[in-house]
């Protein structure tokens, strides 16, 4: 590995995705490299310094993340969160001087917040980079350094080769997608499309299978034909046809139907603010509404929605 050049790396939100994430920096970055975190949960900035003492430091606030970092990460939940960490109050990182900081974002977030946040710091502080960078591959990709990042930015980015040292060690893909909020807006239109699939999927198996149709062979019909598509795949919303599928598993271990709501939701927003003609949008975002409130679907992989829909999952002992 080359050098990193910093010897300082902040990390804040130390959530499912957030937590594995500066693991694995803590874990592969050089001895002379120091990593300061925080959460505003305390036991997960314990739990992460207990288990890399000499590596990690927690912070009493972003302020302190940032004062003491070269190059900051943030992993938050929505759009209000980042907008409040990087630009309000006496706490925030903007309350300390940035100057020639790099900052990344990897929460998925509205596009506009993103873009007022990058304002916020491109006005006090010019000579700071902010990126959006959002990430795919879910809770178990960042605990395997297997996620990808969007990257909101073009592809002869200064700063791209020194932060590509450090992405790598906690995902395999990076996608630089052009400029500041395309990575949002790629990751956005990815998962919308992603859960309209899912959608989609979920009404052709149950009208092939209750014409009579074994789902394994529809499963194949799909693979050779035009439908041909990686959710009615590996991610089949029907347990039992893929072993793998978080369905076959009681649609544990996947993307949380709550999350699908969240994205296709800011999805659909980014689709109106733009003019994009979207007829799916607003079913899809009332069905992913309606799954994740419904008791035996949330807390589950989105593909649940198979189930919201009322889909067999019994159809085993009808095909042995
Ligand atoms: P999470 O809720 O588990 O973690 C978010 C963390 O941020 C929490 O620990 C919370 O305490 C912390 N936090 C909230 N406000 C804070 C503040 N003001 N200061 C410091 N810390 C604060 O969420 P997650 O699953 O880790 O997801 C983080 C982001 O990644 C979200 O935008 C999500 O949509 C996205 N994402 C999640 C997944 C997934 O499968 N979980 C996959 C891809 C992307």
């Amino acid at each position: 590995m080359g050098s990193i050049e910093v010897t300082s790396i902040g990390f804040i939100g130390l959530g499912a995705m957030g937590s594995p994430m500066a693991g694995h920096l803590a874990a592969k970055l050089p001895e002379e490299t120091h990593i300061f975190v925080f959460d505003v949960v305390q036991s997960l900035v314990d739990q992460i310094c207990q288990q890399y003492p000499q590596k990690v430091t927690g912070c009493s606030s972003a302020r302190e993340v940032a004062e003491k970092s070269k190059i900051i990460f943030t992993m938050l939940p929505e759009g209000k969160h980042v907008r409040s960490v990087y630009t309000e109050g006496p706490d925030c990182i903007c309350s300390t001087d940035v100057a020639n900081k790099l900052l990344v974002d990897c929460s998925t977030i509205d596009t506009a917040s993103s873009l007022y946040v990058k304002d916020f710091i491109a006005e006090r502080f010019p000579t700071a980079s902010f990126y959006d960078a959002p990430v795919s591959g879910g809770v178990v990709g960042a605990q395997k350094a297997s996620i990808a990042f969007f990257f909101g930015c073009k592809e002869d980015d200064e700063n791209l080769p020194r932060l590509m040292r450090l992405l790598e060690m906690m995902g395999k893909q990076i996608i630089p997608c052009g400029g500041p909020s395309l990575g949002l807006a790629a990751k956005l239109s990815n998962n919308y499309l992603s859960g309209v699939i899912a959608i989609a999927c979920s009404e052709a198996f149950d009208m092939g299978m209750r014409s009579g149709l074994d789902p394994r062979v529809l499963a194949k019909v799909y693979n050779a034909g035009t439908a041909q598509n990686t959710i009615s795949d590996r991610f089949c919303p029907v347990p039992g046809v893929y072993p793998e599928a978080p369905s076959t598993k009681g649609y544990t271990n996947g993307f949380k139907v709550q999350l699908m709501r969240k994205d296709f939701s800011l999805a659909v927003e980014m689709a109106e603010r733009v003019g994009s003609k979207n007829v799916l949008g607003q079913i899809g975002l009332d069905t992913y509404d309606k799954a994740s409130k419904d008791e035996r679907c949330r807390d589950l992989d989105s593909r649940v929605v198979y189930r919201y829909l009322g889909g067999n999952e019994d159809w085993q002992k009808d095909h042995q």
